[in-house]
């Protein structure tokens, strides 16, 4: 291989991503932006923000039953967006695509429609304890409503689910298994291939909550083999209020639709109504269009850079960050999987966690302080809450630098 051919692709030109995303030149308190809380919410490049407003000025008018021009556009431009989805997770069918608001909602209608109808008491559905609350609280309330039993798989010290505890909680009871891609309170990956294999060997189906998972790594459903996948367009570089659940055709047939109203319908009367086909009959009333053709640009975008430069540049982030924080006498990493995502959850002794968040704002970085929606997680760890740095690829190791600087600093302001 030429030297020539051997140099292109190991460069990652960090400066020309960061200028297409305009916010990252916002200065706070006077201070440049260091944005590091990606996990809950990544920002938008150009490209997503353009895409969004073409998609306003020259094509919107409601989806779907109108004839005229502008409502045609405006179809074209949402199953367009569909149609990109689905080549994104390599689904079979863009039958298998449904724009949800997020994460959240998709979790629900499965909650709702495929679980509720199904379990009887006693039944089981087995999670982790890495997981969001919205991959624990629609499915207590299902729980509650169906006489089922949620169960929940260990972890170990690093944050790492325990497989083999795992396995052994496959039971006869057992009707959905439901586990995170990736922790957004650890980082944490999960093994979900295997996770996926263990249950069907079962014949029990699995969803994965993939908010964490989409930015960072590239996610093929067909390969994963996985029954259900979750996710948020605003993790990935996209606007908020959309996401997407894929569900096996063949289940997503049998579900009943969980909301009724337009959209959902080929024909209303007093006396029954009939519904429409896949993917409309999970989404009643009108979508987010301009949100799903911003997440379109979003997958192109992405795409446009390669998930594996990504990962493989913000591992590099991520060891960085693992080792310069590693300095700073009193600060403990909570979570410390093998594999991990991009992010890094830390205490600092003598600091609570809201109060360096306070502190670091000031120094113009935005991380995260709390207990991250998984509530669980900061009890197993004895903790009430954690700082969550979180990396983008338009991160650099300077502004880990500044991170690190200003986190010392807060040590010595209160030690
Ligand atoms: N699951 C995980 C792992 C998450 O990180 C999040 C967002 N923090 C969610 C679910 C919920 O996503 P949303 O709020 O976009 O519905």
């Amino acid at each position: 291989m030429s030297a020539q051919i051997r140099a292109t692709p190991a460069e990652f030109d960090v400066a020309r991503y960061r200028a297409d995303f305009p916010i990252l030149a916002e200065r706070i308190h006077g201070k440049p932006l260091v944005y590091l809380d990606n996990g809950a919410s990544s920002q938008r490049p150009t490209a997503v923000l353009d895409a969004e407003r073409r998609y306003a000025e020259h094509m919107h008018a409601n989806v779907h039953r109108g004839v005229h021009t502008l409502s045609q556009r405006a179809t074209d431009a949402f199953e367009g967006a569909r149609e990109r989805v689905r080549v994104f997770l390599n689904a079979r069918s863009s039958r298998e695509i449904i724009f949800t608001r997020g994460t959240t909602e998709a979790i629900n209608l499965v909650a709702q429609s495929y679980a509720r109808p199904k379990l009887a008491p006693g039944d089981e559905i087995l999670i982790t304890w890495l997981e969001h609350h919205a991959n624990i609280v629609p499915w207590q309330m299902v729980a509650a409503a169906t006489g089922a039993k949620l169960v929940v798989a260990p972890i170990n010290r690093r944050g790492e689910l325990e497989l083999e505890a795992f396995a052994r909680l496959l039971g006869e009871r057992t009707r959905l298994v439901a586990t995170a891609h990736v922790s957004n309170a650890l980082g944490t990956v999960l093994p979900v291939k295997e996770i996926v294999a263990l249950a069907h060997a079962r014949n029990i189906p699995v969803l994965l909550d993939g908010a964490q998972a989409v930015p960072h790594t590239a996610v093929d459903v067909r390969a994963l083999d996985c029954d259900f996948y979750a996710f948020s367009a605003h993790k990935m570089y996209g606007p908020t209020g959309i996401g997407v659940l894929y569900g096996r055709e063949s289940l997503l047939e049998a579900m009943p639709p969980w909301q009724g109203g337009g959209d959902m319908i080929l024909s209303v009367s007093f006396t029954g109504t009939t519904y429409n086909e896949l993917p409309h009959k999970f989404e009643a009333g009108t979508p987010h269009m301009g949100g799903a053709v911003g997440l379109a640009a979003a997958i192109d975008y992405i795409d446009g850079i390669g998930l594996e430069r990504i990962a493989a540049y913000e591992h590099g982030l991520l060891e960085y960050a693992t080792e310069r924080l590693g300095t700073i006498e009193g600060l403990e990493l909570v979570g410390t999987a093998r594999d991990k995502a991009s992010l890094v959850s830390f205490t600092l002794k003598g600091v609570h966690p809201h109060d360096l968040g306070t502190i670091l704002d000031q120094s113009g970085i935005a991380i995260r302080t709390g207990h991250h929606c998984a509530m669980p997680v900061m009890e197993y760890f004895g903790v009430p809450a954690t700082a969550r740095a979180s990396f983008a690829f338009y991160n650099t190791r300077a502004e880990i630098d500044v991170l690190v600087e200003a986190v010392a600093a807060a040590k010595t302001l209160f030690g």
